[in-house]
């Protein structure tokens, strides 16, 4: 580490930005046509954080929408003018992908629920507008001359979220701004400064202008974050959570000094932390999992608590406020799923199934990945500071999945069928299609579940003797 944090930082900007050579070209181009052009915004953070390595490139132009579209035509590989409404040119060259939108200034009327364009005159005026200072920072290519009238630089080494005018007036402009305080600190390593804090405190209220969209993108990139829990902590003690995700902050129950449990918000945190940052439909499971508990918590004296089918309750209150917040339907079956699963495995610690009990487990789970969220999930979970029990649960769960692989191995179990199908059956009882039918299909695939693979012989021997015993005429 150097003494001096924000020169080494500049140097080795001015190192970095040379690697973008198809930034230096463009802005080549820009400057033949006498515009201004700029690397700006998460293209210049990201890569003083991490190097180069960006596919994406965002740019700050002085050209308006379609002189930036004259400049890049016959140049780039292809052009999208879907955003040039809003000020955008979006273009493809040599694999990267090139978003360059015209200055913006900071005039915004009150009130709106999509922020609205008005262009601006310069890059400075640009850049107050933009959220905090470290997303504030632009180089001017090809010069690669640095402008960072807001501090972003040294915020960054300091790690450190501010907003680069006031921040009433900055979440005024946009009350997103304050789910993107929450999000960065939970991206990258990153804190706001009392006053983002206390602002977004004192206007979470104004949340509520938000397109749930708009909001339901931030949770997105906020729960793959590295540190996500400080994300999830910063909207829950600031009451932004309040306004989107109330059952999260619900988690924070009342601790009753004669009844100790365990905190469940915490826990809550922590088990979204154990699970892989790369799958963000299991973090947000692992983040409601448990949302079902304060609706059912129940004491039974000497210090007893339960919360009953707190997994069931949990995965229909999950339902209801992700359909809130507009996600897609096959990602809300997911996630509840696995809520309400996510007990299941207990037990098998204290008695391991049959071989039936984990053929249904594996069944009940879904697919593949299914499976292996839900283990994953279970895993998490165990956030017990008991490290004997902890240790019993994890060589519990190593043997579930022992035997699991064990199951698939000897039979295809994904393939599983009843061992006859509808008209094997319907040809031997003499049947027409109806509920008989059905019933004896489920009844063979019980039984195969029960038993495993079996022959036609025995599937045949089943249907009879089900038959004689409750199946025939019974419609
Ligand atoms: P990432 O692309 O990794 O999500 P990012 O910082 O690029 O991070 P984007 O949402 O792509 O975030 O926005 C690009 C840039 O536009 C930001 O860095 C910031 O300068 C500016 N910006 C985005 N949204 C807002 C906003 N709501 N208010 C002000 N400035 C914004
Ligand atoms: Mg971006």
């Amino acid at each position: 580490m150097s003494d001096d944090p924000t020169t080494s930082q500049e140097a080795q900007l001015a190192r970095l930005v040379a690697v973008y050579p198809i930034a230096d070209e463009l802005g080549a181009r820009f400057s033949a046509h006498g515009h201004e052009l700029y690397l700006v915004g998460g293209t210049v953070r990201d890569t003083l954080l991490r190097g180069p390595g960006a596919q994406d490139l965002d740019f700050a132009t002085s050209a308006r929408p379609e002189q930036t579209e004259r400049i890049v035509a016959g140049w780039a590989d292809s052009i999208w003018l879907t955003g040039a409404r809003f000020g955008t040119v979006s273009a493809h060259k040599d694999g990267y992908q090139l978003e360059i939108t015209t200055f913006r200034s900071d005039a915004y009327p009150a009130g709106s629920r999509h922020p609205q364009v008005t262009y601006g005159n310069s890059i400075e005026e640009d850049l107050a507008r933009r959220d905090f200072t470290i997303n504030a920072m632009a180089v001017r290519v090809p010069e690669h001359r640095f402008a960072d009238p807001h501090g972003g630089l040294s915020d960054l080494a300091e790690g450190a979220l501010r907003t680069p005018i006031d921040p009433e007036t900055s979440f005024g402009d946009d009350p997103l701004r304050m789910v993107r305080l929450a999000r960065f600190s939970a991206v990258i390593d990153v804190r706001p400064d009392d006053a983002a804090t206390k602002a977004a405190e004192a206007m979470a209220d104004r949340l509520d202008e938000i397109s749930r969209e708009r909001i339901r993108d931030e949770l997105d990139k906020l729960i793959v974050g590295a540190h996500v829990a400080r994300g999830v902590d910063l909207l829950v003690e600031t009451g932004l959570a309040d306004r989107f995700l109330p059952e999260v902050s619900a988690l924070r129950m009342q601790h009753d000094p004669v009844h100790h449990h365990k905190d469940v918000y915490k826990h809550s945190l922590a088990v979204v932390e154990r699970c892989p940052a790369d799958d963000r439909i299991l973090r947000l499971a692992a983040l409601l999992h448990d949302i079902g508990k304060p609706a059912t918590r129940q004491f039974h004296g000497h210090g007893k608590v339960s919360f009953h089918h707190h997994e069931v309750v949990g995965a229909r209150m999950a339902r209801a406020r992700l359909t809130e917040l507009r996600y897609p339907k096959d990602e809300i079956e997911a996630i509840c799923h696995l809520i309400a699963l996510h007990l299941r495995f207990h037990g098998y610690a204290d008695e391991p199934w049959t071989d039936a009990g984990v053929r249904r487990y594996v069944r009940d789970a879904g697919d593949d990945l299914a499976l292996r969220r839900l283990n994953l999930l279970t895993r998490a979970d165990v956030t017990t500071r008991n490290r004997r029990k902890a240790e019993r649960l994890q060589a519990a769960m190593d043997d579930l999945e022992a035997r699991i692989a064990a199951l698939r191995e000897q039979e295809a179990l994904d393939a599983i069928r009843p061992p006859l199908d509808g008209n094997q059956i319907m040809r031997h009882l003499g049947l027409e299609p109806g509920p008989d039918v059905g019933r004896a299909r489920q009844m063979l695939l019980d039984a195969r579940l029960d038993q495993g693979p079996m022959s036609e012989e025995e599937a045949y021997a089943l249907l009879d003797a089900w038959a004689d015993r409750d199946g025939r005429g019974s419609q």
